[in-house]
């Protein structure tokens, strides 16, 4: 039985989540880079860690969810990283977005130690985390999964298992390549609609009914429409994740071509300083190509 958890990396998706382990009656530890993300939690009753070793210290479960390939690299085997703390018999689970060969030099790192370790990344984002919504995906020992599934079914609505570890990071990276796209696909298909004269309002109406409908489309339209780019899926972000597809590939010859059009777009979109706002601000991108702003009634 689980009952101790650390969470680390409060961030828009992890904080959404350690929300959800106290809800859910979990003994919970946190900690993040940045101590005031934390204090929230400390009012709810979770002990705040110092570091990384110390929140990995006398719990069941160690769970992670932070920004990039680099940090998870400095989180786990860092000077005062998690595995200065861990014990045989603990569970380690990576939930952020990395390249699969990043799960699998973690696992061999924990298998060393004793410890055995999940990559759990997610799709959904701000929203979905805070209500417990995310789509999750899993990978590494099948015993190790069963016995943590009941932790994520806490987290989201639906626990996919995808085998060895480094397959449910290679899920993840399958996942944003269509996201990617998809978001180019809006955003180009907006700009034209605006610049043919068409209301973007009723061109919204149809991509929300029509065969090619996503719920992606319509919640990233809706807002691009109201000019609401607040951060659910930082756009800087979405820039790393181009990058890791990039590499992925490379390594298994898989062709990306459309991938490189739109890692040009969203590289342009931060170069222009939109890197902190949602990642829907890639059309700001062939806005200014275009030389129009897309905007609803
Ligand atoms: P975020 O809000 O920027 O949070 C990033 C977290 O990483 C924060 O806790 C941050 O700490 C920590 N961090 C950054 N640099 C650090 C460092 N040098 N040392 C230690 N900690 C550091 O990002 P997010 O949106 O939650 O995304 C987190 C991960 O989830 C990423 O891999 C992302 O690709 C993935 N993801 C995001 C979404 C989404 O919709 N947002 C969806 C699915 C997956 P501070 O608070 O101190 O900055």
């Amino acid at each position: 039985m689980m009952k101790k958890i650390a969470y680390l990396g409060l961030g828009t998706m992890g904080s959404g989540m350690a929300s959800n382990l106290l809800k859910a009656g979990y003994e919970l530890t946190v900690w993040n880079r940045s101590a005031e993300k934390c204090k929230p939690f400390a009012r709810k009753g979770a002990r705040v860690a110092e570091t990384p070793a110390d929140a990995a210290r006398d719990v069941d479960l160690i769970m992670y969810m932070l920004s990039n390939d680099e940090v998870v690299e400095d989180v786990v085997f860092g000077a005062k990283g998690i595995l200065r703390g861990i014990r045989e018999g603990q569970i380690a689970i990576d939930m952020s977005t990395v390249l699969p060969a990043t799960s699998l030099r973690q696992q061999e790192a924990y298998a060393k130690r004793g410890t055995d370790f999940l990559d759990a990344p997610v799709f959904g984002s701000k929203q979905e985390s805070a209500e417990a919504k995310l789509w999750i995906m899993a990978a590494g020992n099948k015993a190790i999964f069963e016995k943590i599934k009941p932790v994520l079914e806490h987290l989201g609505q639906t626990v996919h298992y995808f085998g060895k570890n480094g397959n449910a990071t290679a899920m993840k990276l399958v996942g944003n390549l269509i996201v990617a796209l998809e978001l180019e696909a809006l955003s180009e298909g907006l700009v034209l609609a605006q610049k043919a004269g068409l209301d973007l309002n009723t061109v919204m109406e149809v991509v929300k009914v029509a065969d090619f409908r996503s719920p992606l489309l319509v919640s990233n339209g809706r807002n691009i429409l109201k000019r609401n780019f607040s951060t659910s899926f930082a756009l800087k972000l979405m820039l790393k994740d181009a990058g890791l597809i990039e590499k992925f590939s490379e390594s298994l010859e898989a062709p990306i071509p459309a991938l490189r059009i739109v890692e040009k777009n969203l590289a342009l979109a931060v170069d222009l300083g939109f890197g902190k706002e949602n990642a829907s601000a890639l059309i700001k991108a062939l806005e200014k190509k275009a030389g129009v702003e897309v905007k609803g009634r």
